[in-house]
């Protein structure tokens, strides 16, 4: 299964290969302050299966072992990589050209949610990070 993205102003555009390892909403501070959003979706891939097509990707280190991806002339958070997750990549759910296609299977780092987002839709629940594997 292959599946295409984009940012929201459309310079960069990217193809990536399936399977999905994991899908999840993540609620740590890092992806709020990243998104602008309150949590954020993500879908994980094997990295070498992600192709960017078009435009220009900005990386940077949110934290010591994290790299983040943007694009460079929306700012479009589009991408995540942990170095203790070797090859993989979690890429930003809402940039995908149809969304719906996937469907999150957990809500991860709920130890930072914010008091005023409420989770009723019965998906388990980590305080912090839960691997697929
Ligand atoms: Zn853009
Ligand atoms: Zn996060």
């Amino acid at each position: 299964m292959i599946y295409s993205g984009r940012c929201f102003c459309g310079d960069v555009t990217f193809r990536v290969t399936g399977p999905v390892k994991f899908a999840c909403f993540c609620h740590c501070e890092s992806c709020r302050r990243a998104s602008g959003g309150v949590y954020v979706p993500w879908a994980t891939f094997a990295k070498d299966s992600l192709i960017v097509t078009s435009g220009n990707i900005h990386e940077h280190h949110s934290s010591p072992q994290v790299t983040r991806s943007f694009c460079s002339k929306c700012g479009t958070s589009l991408t995540y990589e942990h170095e203790n997750r070797v090859g993989q990549i979690d890429i930003s759910l809402s940039s995908f050209a149809d969304p719906s296609e996937f469907s999150p299977s957990a809500h991860i780092w709920v130890s930072d949610k914010l008091p005023w987002v409420t989770i009723d839709d019965g998906l388990p629940q980590y305080a912090e990070w839960v691997t697929s594997d």
